[in-house]
């Protein structure tokens, strides 16, 4: 697929290591070229390495020098020694020099990021923050987990240490359920995929596990229960969305990840709230919008991560 060129020109190839999937892909501008691969975990990381690499080097022009590489994954990442420290995708790993192996095998050191570091930053050059012509963005990633990431003045905030932009983690409710970090409360315990879970199993009394999906589906179909699920989840997320508005004064939210399927049926509570509580007045509060890049988002954010590593 093409598009006319967004800020900032060059190639870069990307990846985004999934629990099933790589996707990966070459970025020249604003143009692109994907494809998939299968994660393999139980194989290691030289294994997923020499995968990985041979699949970018398809992506090369004959002759061509290898471009800057990024490489975003789930979990907690060492940027600063390339070490993917752990991750829920990836059972068994712990501290990989994913960094190191690659780069022996493509002769250029890869960037290594939070995949939903990357997922916000696609979403501000080449997705909705494009269409928006925003600077300053926070994104969201919902899922079993919640992830996120800000984009400060165009550029990833990352934190002098790396672990800044995890929204996910903000403390709602001191009471609330355990948070798979292990505090109580957090945003992605009170909005995540088991929440969504636990919340529809509470008012239909039963113990039966529903997927999003279907509690989607069934609030599409006129099941009240369901509809009132996704009304108490986007609200509590207008509610942490304020919160960020406060400390950050963003142009633009993004709101992505699986859960973010639900589309108004979570965004337009999530509005609602968001406007009772924020400070700041209409007009001048930031856009509250669904992510654009589905799940190519993840392989792009990491390429031009890495792309902007060369151009500082
Ligand atoms: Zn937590």
């Amino acid at each position: 697929m093409s598009a006319p060129a967004g800020p900032g020109r060059g190639t870069a190839l990307g990846a985004d290591i999934g629990g099933t999937a790589i996707k990966l892909g070459r970025l020249d501008g604003a143009s692109r070229a994907e494809r998939e691969i299968p994660t393999d975990p139980d194989s290691g990381s030289g294994s997923l390495a020499e995968r990985l690499s041979a699949a970018w080097r398809e992506l090369l022009l004959p002759g061509e020098a290898v471009p800057p590489l990024g490489i975003g994954c789930a979990g907690l990442i060492d940027a600063g020694s390339g070490e993917v420290v752990t991750s829920a995708n990836l059972p068994g790993w712990s501290r990989e020099p994913l960094a190191d192996r690659v780069a022996s095998l493509m002769g250029r050191r890869p960037v290594l990021l939070n995949d939903a570091s990357a997922f916000v930053l696609a979403e501000s050059r080449l997705g909705a923050g494009r269409a928006h012509g925003a600077g300053t963005i926070v994104g969201l990633a919902i899922g079993t987990g919640v992830g996120g990431g800000l984009v400060i003045d165009g550029r990833l905030y990352e934190g002098p240490r790396g672990f800044a932009g995890e929204p996910g983690h903000m403390p709602i409710d001191l009471d609330g359920p355990v948070c798979a970090c292990g505090a109580r409360g957090c945003l992605e315990a009170m909005i995540g995929t088991r929440a969504i879970q636990a919340a529809y199993a509470r008012r239909r009394r039963e113990a039966t596990v529903h997927t999003p999906r279907e509690i989607f589906e069934r609030a599409e179909a006129g099941d009240a229960a369901a509809a009132e699920v996704w009304e108490e989840i986007g609200a509590i997320l207008g509610r942490a969305l304020t919160g960020l508005t406060h400390l950050l004064d963003p142009d633009l939210i993004v709101v992505g990840g699986g859960i973010a399927r639900a589309g108004e049926r979570l965004l337009a509570p999530a509005r609602r709230s968001f406007a009772q509580t924020v400070m700041a007045p209409e007009g001048l509060r930031p856009t509250i919008v669904p992510a654009a890049l589905a799940n190519a988002a993840g392989w792009i954010g990491a390429a031009l991560r890495a792309r902007d590593e060369e151009t500082p």
